[in-house]
């Protein structure tokens, strides 16, 4: 008898648990009230999904059989915060939809930091426009350079963007494109945005280190009236005059991001100039602010474009394959703004840059002129500055590189002794 007991007792608890409890049971039978109040009856079903390239809100309505005079309310009132014919490809929605079809919530982002709200009401639909809200973390992240920075920095967009982001802080001081060694190493302090505890991406660079070929870059990002920029340890500006190179790290990583296989761009010395190899329609970017004192084809330089600068400097870019849009003779430039595109036009074996500097007429070796540093902190705000970066120079000492390793097979550099 003892033992028919157990087995019961067993096999009622093995139902509960199979059945999630008592809520579940049929409450008619066993006569227990329900916990739960009574709802407005309504069902709600939920569609979520991605937006397809060439999809628009048109599309889903149709696909899903839902109330066009619902879409029509919607736009209207969404109208003044966000179009809805503006959606675009791989962002995500989610539509809250009743029995009949109607919709009573729509949630579109239209980027990683703002989110569309689209809610039924008495009168219609109301529209919303919400920020997303990330906790901040700060992250610590090393590493040791092999084959290429992008490859080096770790998996996924987030990583690349980081890298790219680290590129144009030290665009002054490093050539991304073709100064990197397989051992240089890099070390960055770096927000990380979370958002319901999930890592969503990276926020602001605070602080990073570069050692490239032996030689130590840091930068700390510091706030000063209100104007935040990079500064390195003896509170200067990174900004200078020159760019390192006229072809951006991120111009061409963007341009080539699809099939993974980053170019390895190669740097020459022959002459007065710098060649650099690079595939044919990379953007090639002025080094400086100036003004275009030439915007055409010369001889065996091809199409040229050529850049008068402050203090008697002038820039030529040779065998362009195609001139920028606007880009004539008497125009200002701003440094970093694309110019030109490469090719191979004038005399020019195959698809390169020819990228010259010359000081009143003089030709110089770009790579080897002193540019003076960049405009220094006032002095009112170097005692702060001094004690931020210690604290983020100690930071950054204590990062040691995720993965240690081999050095060497250092890729052949021919530019500077050339
Ligand atoms: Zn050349």
């Amino acid at each position: 008898m003892k033992r028919v007991f157990l087995t019961f007792t067993v096999l009622l608890v093995a139902f509960f648990i199979y059945t999630g409890g008592f809520q579940t049971l049929n409450r008619s039978k066993l006569d227990i009230p329900s916990p739960v109040p009574e709802k407005s009856g309504k069902i709600f079903r939920e569609i979520t999904g991605v937006i397809k390239p060439g999809e628009t809100l048109y599309d889903i309505f149709k696909r899903y059989g839902l109330d066009l005079r619902d879409l029509f309310l919607m736009r209207n009132a969404s109208a003044s915060i966000h179009m809805l014919r503006d959606i675009s490809a791989d962002r995500r929605y989610k539509l809250m939809i009743d029995e009949d079809n109607n919709v009573h919530f729509f949630k579109y982002s239209i980027n990683d930091d703002i989110f569309l709200n689209i809610m039924r009401n008495e009168n219609g639909f109301k529209a919303e426009k919400i920020e997303v809200e990330y906790e901040k973390r700060i992250g610590q992240i090393g590493g040791i350079l092999k084959d290429s920075l992008i490859a080096s920095i770790g998996e996924g967009p987030e990583r690349t963007l980081l890298a790219l982001n680290i590129s144009d802080i030290f665009a002054w001081d490093i050539d991304f494109t073709t100064d990197l060694k397989n051992g240089d190493t890099f070390k960055v302090v770096v927000e990380e945005l979370y958002k319901d505890n999930e890592f969503k991406k990276y926020g602001t660079i605070v602080a990073v280190e570069f050692v490239n070929n032996g030689k130590e870059y840091r930068a700390y990002r510091f706030e000063h009236n209100g104007k935040a920029g990079y500064y390195d340890d003896e509170g200067n500006t990174l900004k200078r005059a020159f760019l390192k190179a006229p072809l951006s790290f991120r111009r061409i990583s963007s341009r080539f991001s699809k099939n993974r296989l980053h170019p390895i761009l190669k740097r020459y010395r022959p002459h007065h100039g710098i060649d650099y190899s690079a595939p044919q329609g990379t953007p090639v970017s002025a080094v400086g602010d100036g003004t275009v004192t030439f915007s055409g084809y010369q001889g065996g330089y091809g199409k040229l474009v050529v850049i008068r600068h402050h203090n008697g400097y002038k820039t030529c870019y040779g065998h362009l394959s195609r001139i920028g849009k606007g880009i004539t003779s008497g125009v200002k430039i701003d440094q970093g703004e694309v110019i030109g595109y490469v090719g191979s036009t004038g005399l020019a074996t195959g698809p390169h840059l020819h990228y010259e500097m010359r000081v009143k007429n003089k030709p110089v070796n770009p790579l080897r002129i002193k540019i003076p540093s960049g405009e220094p902190l006032p002095e009112v705000a170097l005692a702060e500055f001094g004690s931020f970066r210690e604290q983020l120079s100690k930071k950054l000492a204590s990062i040691t590189p995720e993965s240690i390793l081999a050095t060497g097979n250092n890729r052949k550099d021919s530019a500077d002794d050339a």
